[in-house]
């Protein structure tokens, strides 16, 4: 036996055994020399568990979408042209199917954006579609901003929208001069009319801060998001004058405390990665309230942590999924009846291990999900209920 022969058959006899794996951050040392490794982007392994796979074709209760994305603007080159990413022909359909009764189509632009939007989506439909507006970040830098803010909050309201939008545009994108100069805080005071008008209205905003912790890591082998940063460079935060994800939290939080009479729901369960920090923060603001959008991939890995935040939380959860119709860079957001029915079964079936997104691999992470078989109960208010009161919906849908 050579030195490399003796290798292997050690490899072998401790395959399996918690000694053979490497120490932390050190891989493996590669034992088939005869044939070069598959690269990660190829591997897709299948799971060989045999495990309960349940349909679930319709939810529980009917379903407000409370995070989609049917219309979109630029919200950084300060034109309010709004391109609609889909028809209502299209998107109704798979609404009936999968039992989802509205969907609030966030990103309504601003100006005759959000006019243009409400034209198209929410006066022929109302009992369908709502609209939401979002702010005019381009003239943040102007004398009068913070006035001028507010009162387009009043007009888009008086145009009916029910809700603001806040991408993480803010924080991460917008800066004093628009794409240059330092980025515009979150908590920046020239908001604090808007915020405030949103409240007064009966707005809930809808604030995106923020993005996933590996976001803000570098791209390497360590990060758990590798392959999904290697795909999207732009989406890294990691370098360059990126303020923290805790700086970001932190200004957020300011912002709710300056402005408890104004709803705030936070995107993508705010950090769906710490749920003890997003309890805090339910916990310090009874004004704060969170989505669950394109993050069922985080809580359906820790599905017991994720089962007790929606139960003491039940109240402050809205069902959303920031669907994208043809959105087919983002998987676990393609608009369809697909999306739904893996939503619908993570939140309603104990079904193990299995795919977060329609995609050959997960897109987010390499790891898959379990569903939590939450109750009736909970289901009815996370499904419509909690939506429905935070938009002001007489909804009485069983
Ligand atoms: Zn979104």
């Amino acid at each position: 036996m050579n030195r490399r022969q003796w290798f292997q058959a050690l490899a072998a006899a401790l395959a399996g055994s918690a000694t053979s794996r490497a120490q932390k951050g050190r891989p493996l040392a590669n034992t088939n020399l005869s044939k070069p490794p598959l690269l990660l982007a190829d591997f897709q392994p299948r799971s060989m568990l045999r495990v309960k796979r349940t349909k679930v074709a319709k939810p529980r209760f009917p379903v407000i979408d409370f995070h989609a994305h049917l219309c979109w603007t630029d919200v950084l080159k300060g034109e309010e042209t709004i391109e609609m990413l889909a028809t209502p022909k299209e998107v109704l359909p798979v609404m009936d199917r999968r039992g989802v009764r509205m969907m609030v189509t966030a990103t309504g632009g601003f100006g005759k954006g959000t006019q243009q939007a409400i034209d198209y989506w929410q006066k022929p439909r109302p009992d369908r579609f709502i609209v939401f507006t979002e702010p005019w970040y381009a003239k943040t830098a102007d004398p009068g901003y913070p006035k001028f803010q507010a009162d387009e909050i009043e007009k888009a309201h008086a145009r009916g929208a029910k809700g603001l939008k806040v991408l993480k545009t803010l924080g991460l994108f917008l800066r004093e001069r628009i794409k240059e100069g330092p980025l515009v805080k979150v908590d920046d005071r020239r908001f604090d009319p808007m915020w405030e008008a949103a409240g007064a209205l009966g707005m809930p905003v809808l604030i995106h801060t923020s993005d996933p912790v590996a976001f803000f890591l570098p791209t390497n082998r360590f990060n758990e998001r590798y392959e999904e940063l290697y795909r999207h460079p732009d989406w890294s935060f990691h370098d360059r004058d990126f303020p923290s994800d805790e700086e970001l939290q932190q200004a957020r939080l300011r912002v709710v405390a300056r402005h408890p009479k104004t709803n705030f729901v936070f995107a993508h369960v705010g950090k769906a990665e710490d749920l003890d920090f997003v309890s805090s923060c339910l916990d310090r603001y009874p004004n704060a309230y969170v989505d669950i959008a394109a993050r069922i991939g985080e809580l359906g890995r820790q599905p017991r942590a994720a089962k007790r935040f929606f139960d003491k939380y039940q109240d402050r959860i809205v069902f959303g999924t920031d669907a994208v119709p043809h959105g087919i860079e983002v998987p676990q957001q393609i608009f369809g009846d697909e999306l739904y029915q893996i939503y619908y079964r993570f939140l309603e079936t104990e079904d193990e291990y299995f795919d977060y997104a329609p995609a050959p691999v997960p897109p987010q992470g390499r790891w898959c999900i379990y569903g939590l078989g939450l109750p009736e109960s909970i289901l009815r208010k996370v499904y419509y209920q909690n939506a429905a009161r935070l938009l002001g919906l007489d909804a009485n849908w069983g």
